[in-house]
């Protein structure tokens, strides 16, 4: 009996928790809804953060063993814990221009787009440009472009810009024409179009893609402390909204040292993965200075250059195989020489530098995969600086069905936003046909071809909110509950996929799966903590979710009321 006790207790002892070994943790997060994003352990209970780390995943009685003196507990009170949120394409500058500017967000009609440009130009200083973003014309009655005979009413003597939502498309007033020195006959720049009226041959106002420099290059440009400000304002609207991450899809190093400034100061907290733009001085900078990885504390990485292949479908400008089934004499255009991009893909392949491209037409999405198939042949894995190159396609919004296999086969990764397609739905059946909707925002037949597809928000040119994203991935309908006829439901994603694509999808194609992107011991501590369970809540309940919390590098950076 003696010997029995005394074994016992040794059983005993040795079962106990070693105390002493685990080292206090700086917040031990508990009574929480986890879902980790790993497919073998997809819940838990608690989580403990040491510095920027995660140190412990799984029960509050666990986690309870690394609460010392100075660790903060927070009790989730059942709240939904998420891996950090990442926003695989969004354009951080222009989410906080679009603070700062005549925000057209959610325009309702030219009527309203005019009543708000009047109280903006009513408060303009004399000969002051007055310029904004956001509108979109789809739900208006009639769904007609604005004009800048139009603007001229409310604006007769301030200069107008205003861009639609997808930045592809502006109008501006007589005003700005006249100082831009456009008239009848202005050629269309190169990638480009300066849209007429159909029967007096004169511009109407509407200027597309490339077009839109002719005026732009007149609006005095914005200071150093706009774009600053304009960067603490998207950053600050992201983290309340719950991303930890952003892949800045565009830009150039002028950007580079304003986010180099604001993480030195503390001003900003949010990771950006920031490309510039290429072909040109931006992307040379890059290819003959290399990467930057990891700085500010696994904050900011620049190791990408993005290329626009072509414009955007709203405007007619995505480069389509054949004409648009609304405008037959139009098939869009490519708005990237191929003579300019293959010297730059091959170089980027020996310096191990990514590549993105967007395209949103059939026709750009096999055109860049042509290009990009040409480079990888070029240069085999073993000349280039990272053998696997990640390279991307930002939207593959339409891609022509016999090419959906080739983005796997090449080992590209198709980066694709939920929230175009729900936008979208109102306009690509007239513009595309019912045949062509069939490999449009095809993102399940994308997964199941065996790519990743890493979701993003593409904000300002949408709202770039991640519950909007996330519901738009799972449900495939408007905002309302909406869809239409041959609007193939059956692309939708499982929510376990939507997890994933942002979460695990964008670290991968970012170079960063082993650094972030799910909940467990050893990643940094990225997380996003929701009102509400999103993966089992009806649909149409995700968009009322809230961001109650965002955790960047085991620091907690936002906290709603
Ligand atoms: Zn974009």
């Amino acid at each position: 009996m003696k010997v029995l006790l005394i074994i016992l207790s040794v059983l005993m002892l040795s079962l106990l928790p070693a105390q002493q070994n685990v080292t206090s943790a700086d917040i031990v997060f508990k009574n929480g809804n986890v879902y980790t994003a790993i497919d073998h352990a997809p819940k838990a209970q608690a989580i403990a953060v040491k510095a920027d780390r995660i140190v412990y995943v799984g029960t509050n009685a666990g986690a309870q063993e690394y609460v010392g003196q100075n660790t903060r507990v927070v009790d989730l009170h059942g709240n939904t814990v998420l891996p950090g949120f990442a926003d695989a394409h969004q354009h951080l500058s222009g989410v906080g221009f679009r603070e700062m500017t005549l925000n057209l967000e959610g325009t309702t009609s030219l009527e309203d787009l005019l009543s708000k440009l009047k109280a903006r130009v009513d408060q303009a200083k004399p000969g002051e440009w007055v310029t904004g973003r956001g509108w979109i014309e789809t739900h208006w009655q009639p769904p007609v472009f604005p004009t800048r005979w139009d603007l001229d009413k409310v604006s007769p003597n301030n200069p107008v810009i205003l861009g639609r939502a997808d930045g592809h498309g502006a109008v501006a007033n007589s005003a700005a024409f006249k100082i831009a020195e456009i008239d009848k006959s202005t050629p269309n720049p190169f990638g480009g179009e300066i849209s007429k009226d159909k029967q007096s041959g004169e511009p109407n106002g509407m200027l597309l893609d490339a077009a839109q420099g002719l005026v732009r290059r007149k609006v005095p440009p914005t200071t150093r402390e706009d774009a600053e400000r304009a960067v603490v304002l998207g950053v600050k609207r992201d983290i309340e909204l719950g991303w930890t991450q952003i892949q800045d899809a565009g830009g150039s190093y002028d950007d580079i040292d304003i986010f180099k400034k604001l993480y030195a100061s503390g001003a900003i907290k949010l990771r950006i993965y920031k490309a510039v733009y290429g072909p040109g001085p931006n992307a040379n900078r890059l290819l003959s200075e290399g990467p930057i990885v990891g700085e500010f504390q696994n904050r900011l990485t620049v190791r990408t250059i993005k290329v626009i292949s072509d414009g955007a479908l709203g405007s007619r400008g995505a480069a389509l195989l054949a004409p648009y089934s609304d405008a037959p004499d139009t098939a869009g255009f490519l708005t990237v020489k191929a003579e300019e991009l293959r010297p730059m893909l091959i170089a980027a392949l020996r310096k191990g530098i990514q590549v993105e491209t967007h395209a949103i037409g059939d026709k750009a999405n096999r055109f860049i995969l042509d290009e990009y198939e040409t480079a990888l042949k070029a240069v085999p894995a073993s000349e280039r600086k990272v053998a696997d190159p990640r390279w991307r396609v930002e939207h593959a919004q339409i891609v022509n069905p016999t090419d959906i296999p080739r983005f796997a086969k090449l080992g590209i990764i198709p980066s694709m936003q939920p929230s175009h397609a729900i936008g979208d739905l109102f306009f690509a059946p007239s513009r595309l046909g019912m045949d062509r909707l069939k490999g449009a925002y095809a993102w399940e037949s994308f997964i199941k071809s065996g790519v990743v597809v890493p979701g993003g928000s593409d904000a300002p040119v949408e709202r770039g909110e991640p519950m909007i994203e996330f519901y738009a991935a799972v449900a495939r309908k408007d905002q309302k509950g909406f869809s239409t006829t041959g609007w193939h439901p059956e692309e939708a994603v499982t929510r376990a996929q939507a997890l994933k694509m942002f979460t695990t999808w964008p670290a991968y194609a970012a170079f960063e799966e082993k650094l972030r992107g799910s909940i467990e011991v050893g990643k940094l501590a990225d997380l996003t903590i929701l009102s509400a369970d999103i993966m089992t809540i009806p649909e149409l309940e995700i968009l009322k979710t809230r961001c109650v919390m965002t955790v960047i590098n085991g620091e907690v950076v936002f906290e709603g009321s």
